[in-house]
């Protein structure tokens, strides 16, 4: 599952495509991705510009002329296709193992910028929706949602104030998307190792009993910041092994430090510990039981 970085690579592929761009014509193979596609699906974006391509979490929002905002989510399996008379590329193209199938292109997108988008999802987890941006603060998929990690108003206060109390692991905490919005497994593994704290802490164990930040707050926050800027600079993670088609593709799984590595030597010098993975909520997690504590 794509988490924060990757959507972000794909929404940095697109921007050029799409933001400025009309639709000049849409279209739509298949009703049925997570949901059913919205009514008029089409019909209410052809003609519309894009005025900006945001993200928020995993979602990609893209605000229309009209007044609605088209969100996209790329499920399990989701990915974009970008063909252009230059020449094709797939941005944040991670889960490419087997060929494309364009049978699996549910969606296509024919840009004013020259462009044909594709939306690609074998498993059609994915989701399409259309809401008006005047909806879009009560709009239940992103109602519920944490800050932004990257956001400035996202600091120790903030996770501090959202652990308060909490008898849950850090890691369910921090894979709690109404704590904080766009993280999974991997890069809550990753910061976790960075922050030296243990996945089993207890989540309320970052603040005070009246809710204040402690120095593990602040140094959590650091770290999840530290590892997101440089999944996105590598441009996020690729979790199955493909074919290098281009730059775009993300490498930074080859720089991750406990995720995917037990049984191996933690990397932090001195350290000496083994990576071991456990199992909780019923996702692996991966960490070093000598330097996170
Ligand atoms: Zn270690």
């Amino acid at each position: 599952m794509p988490e924060l970085p990757e959507v972000e690579t794909v929404r940095r592929g697109l921007q050029p495509v799409m933001q400025g761009a009309r639709f000049n014509k849409v279209e739509a193979q298949r009703g049925d991705l997570r949901w059913p596609l919205p009514k008029d699906f089409a019909q209410r974006l052809q003609g519309q510009w894009v005025e900006r391509l945001d993200r928020r979490a995993k979602y990609l929002l893209a605000d229309l002329s009209s007044g609605e905002v088209l969100i996209m989510h790329l499920g399990m399996s989701g990915s974009f296709h970008v063909a252009q008379p230059a020449g094709a590329h797939a941005p944040g193209d991670f889960y490419h193992a087997r060929p494309r199938h364009s049978a699996h292109d549910h969606v296509k997108f024919h840009m004013s910028s020259g462009a044909l988008i594709a939306f690609n999802d074998p498993r059609r987890f994915g989701m399409m929706k259309l809401v008006r941006r005047a909806d879009l603060d009560r709009e239940p998929l992103l109602h519920a949602l944490g800050p932004e990690p990257l956001a400035e108003e996202f600091d120790s206060m903030a996770l501090a104030r959202r652990c308060k109390g909490k008898k849950t692991s850090l890691k369910a905490a921090l894979s709690d998307q109404r704590i904080v919005a766009g993280l999974g497994n991997i890069y809550v593994c990753e910061a976790l190792h960075r922050a030296r704290l243990s996945p089993k802490r207890r989540a309320s164990s970052v603040a005070t009993r009246s809710g204040l930040p402690n120095e593990r707050a602040g140094t959590l926050v650091k770290a999840i910041k530290a590892v997101l800027r440089d999944a996105i600079k590598a441009g996020g993670s690729s979790l199955r092994d493909h074919r290098r088609t281009d730059g775009a593709l993300g490498d930074f799984q080859h720089k991750f430090r406990v995720y995917d590595r037990a049984g191996k030597p933690c990397p932090r010098a001195g350290c000496g510990g083994t990576i071991k993975r456990i199992v909780q909520t019923g996702r692996s997690t991966f960490f070093c039981p000598l330097c996170q504590k």
